[in-house]
């Protein structure tokens, strides 16, 4: 399905930044590998749902689909375990939705169109549940980078007006409930507005900006949403913005205060981002369309040496006289890959007592963020308490 150009998924950006819309259209849609393994996720969800909340497949259809899915590369026993907690918690959600409405009605991968704010758009809701007083909709997140709050997110607005302008007609609901899952995190995140809030939103801060991003005006606004823009590498806004950093080179006197080291922390992360994404275009422009940068050329780096066949060296090493023993090492799998052999609850089930999660490294981030404060000092007192040479 083509993607609509104002999509729910890219809302937090171009509702941030509304020209980035139309600029976007310059640059070619690219997938990745993250990208294809969410799909299957969502296509084994959505097989899993239909059997069992939805009734909407028949045994026999659901086996043989579930058997195909199994043989999919992409498939592994640690998916399907992700994805089995996923449709369990949506089951809870249905069955409490149940108790308090016993017409309570469940739908699965609805395309909810949001036009009437957003134009053109539209958007595919995994989950809508409705009972009379409240919609619920649920949306599977399968990534496992950083936990997404419900709460202010455009994305799953988008999906809860979109539900709203189809199902509002014929149903009676007051309240929306908008719920974030992400099975690999442990992170389930729900925002509950009342119907006239969430359109209040939709009409006084969405509707201007969508209708700006849809003529492609606006003012550009370089940020955190620029790492998902596919302008993002020779967008003009976001190298001015991050090549204001340049001014330091100028400031007097020779010593940088305790203010301007902490705008350059604030901008850093932003700033290495976007080098890397310039560097990384650069490179694979020379090399794969043969583009010359000025005053560069592309060259060879450095490599390692590596065998031309590991057999051959096992077998002449042998030959020689050296033991198995002493030409191979055995090493055990990463815990990633591991959990994938074993499946989630195996793997619980095995090592969850020999699996430690050391503190991190202590880290500076802007005072946002959730986690909490760690005392440096305080923590190397306690670390070395006790351990005193005196
Ligand atoms: S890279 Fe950033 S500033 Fe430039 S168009 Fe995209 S979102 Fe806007």
């Amino acid at each position: 399905m083509a993607h609509a150009m104002l999509s729910a998924s890219s809302s937090h950006r171009w509702m941030a930044c509304p020209p980035s819309a139309r600029l976007e259209l310059e640059f070619p849609e690219k997938t990745s590998e993250y990208a294809e393994e969410g799909h299957f996720a969502h296509a084994l969800a959505e097989l899993k749902l239909s059997r069992a909340i939805a009734n909407t497949t028949k045994p026999s259809v659901f086996k043989k689909r579930l058997a195909e899915m199994r043989q999919d590369p992409m498939f592994s026993p640690a998916m399907e375990e992700y994805i089995d907690q996923y449709v369990n918690l949506v089951s809870e959600i249905f069955l409490t939705a149940k108790k308090q409405c016993s017409d309570a009605l469940v739908l699965l991968e609805q395309r909810l169109n949001f036009s009437q704010w957003v134009p053109e758009g539209y958007g595919t809701g995994d989950v809508v549940i409705i009972t009379d007083d409240t919609l619920e909709v649920i949306d599977l997140k399968f990534g496992k980078g950083i936990p997404i709050s419900a709460v202010n997110n455009p994305q799953t607005r988008l999906y809860g007006l979109g539900a709203i302008s189809t199902y509002g007609m014929l149903y009676d609901f007051s309240k929306i409930r908008m719920t974030i899952i992400q099975p690999r995190l442990d992170n389930i995140s729900t925002e509950e507005l009342t119907v006239e809030e969430l359109l209040t939103w939709a009409e006084e801060d969405l509707k201007p900006k969508a209708q700006l991003a849809f003529s492609g005006k606006g003012d550009f606004n370089a940020g955190e949403h620029c790492q998902f823009c596919r302008a993002k590498v020779t967008c003009r806004a976001r190298a001015e913005a991050n090549l204001e950093l340049a001014k330091y080179e100028f400031q007097k006197p020779p010593l940088l205060d305790d203010d301007e080291i902490a705008e350059i922390l604030a901008q850093a992360d932003l700033l290495q981002a976007w080098v890397n994404d310039v560097k990384t275009y650069a490179l694979e422009q020379a090399r794969d369309h043969g583009k010359k940068w000025p005053g560069w050329k592309l060259v060879e780096g450095r490599s390692n040496r590596t065998y031309t066949n590991v057999d051959a060296v096992a077998e002449t090493l042998i030959a020689a006289g050296y033991t198995e023993e002493s030409i191979f090492k055995k090493s055990l799998l990463g815990i990633t890959e591991m959990e994938k052999v074993l499946g989630k609850k195996k793997f619980g089930e095995l090592l969850a007592e020999l699996i430690i999660k050391p503190p991190g490294k202590p880290v500076l981030v802007p005072e946002s963020d959730s986690r909490p404060e760690i005392n440096s000092l305080q923590s190397a007192i306690e670390d070395f308490s006790g351990e005193l040479p005196f």
